[in-house]
């Protein structure tokens, strides 16, 4: 099989997925944002998936985990029909490189960082778009915020002005079984609706990115609004 039409049988694979994993569920598969993981992808598959499958989408969501290489990317890919999320780890020196380029950055980590945002959002005239990455897993090698420290924080949150947060993000541990993920994503939910009670009517946190290649359908049927799917879409490429 070609390039194109191996990542059109696993696109095609993954929304039939989010489809099926919809109607258990009771909801719109329009509600579902499927953000394609490149960063293990060359930039002929990112291509065919942006010209292929999808063909006539209006949009693509592209996410990539290292904000250098979500800039060359963009660069490389100018296209308007292509919205980059940045999901990994973003270091301060960095911010201001990928603030012009990321429509919406997933790995928020910490009120120390949403506030370096924030200035370098005001210095260069932006609104970011954020979610709050929340280290639910409780795993001292990933990042994101504790729990209690995003609600003890969060007038500190509130008080940000120019910078849009608009969700929560997590991932789960690794696990083979993506019935073990579950617990983690309904926290996530659980969570965002106790800060949503503690919000002005405006802030509505209506994302929540959750869910990988091995655990998305029960992301979604606990409320994921973006699934950050990468490895699932090329596989059978090398
Ligand atoms: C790599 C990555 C993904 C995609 O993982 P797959 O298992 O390949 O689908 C999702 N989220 C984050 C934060 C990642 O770094």
């Amino acid at each position: 099989m070609s390039i194109d039409e191996t990542v059109a049988a696993n696109c095609r694979r993954v929304r039939e997925q989010i489809d099926r994993a919809c109607r258990r569920a009771e909801r719109d598969p329009a509600g579902v944002t499927l953000v394609a993981v490149t960063k293990y992808a060359r930039l002929e598959w990112v291509r065919a998936y942006c010209d292929g499958e999808l063909n006539g989408a209006q949009t693509f969501d592209l996410g990539e985990a290292r904000p250098q290489q979500l800039v060359a990317r963009a660069a490389e890919l100018r296209d308007p029909r292509l919205r980059w999320h940045l999901i990994g780890p973003l270091q301060r020196n960095k911010i201001r490189a990928v603030l012009p380029e990321a429509d919406l950055i997933h790995s928020c980590e910490s009120l120390r960082l949403l506030q370096a945002i924030e200035r370098i959002a005001g210095e260069l005239d932006l609104r970011p778009r954020v979610l709050l990455e929340v280290n639910l897993a409780r795993d001292e090698a990933k990042h994101g915020f504790a729990e209690e420290a995003l609600e003890a924080d969060w007038d500190q949150v509130l008080s940000i002005e120019r910078t849009r947060v608009e969700g929560l993000m997590a991932m789960a541990a690794h696990a083979d079984r993506p019935e073990d993920s579950r617990p983690v994503f309904r926290r996530l939910r659980e969570l965002r609706d106790r800060l949503c009670r503690r919000s002005p009517e405006g802030l509505p946190l209506a994302t929540l990115s959750m869910g990988m290649s091995g655990d998305f359908e029960v992301a979604i049927e606990e409320g994921a609004t973006l699934v950050r799917v990468g490895s699932a879409l090329w596989e059978g490429l090398a």
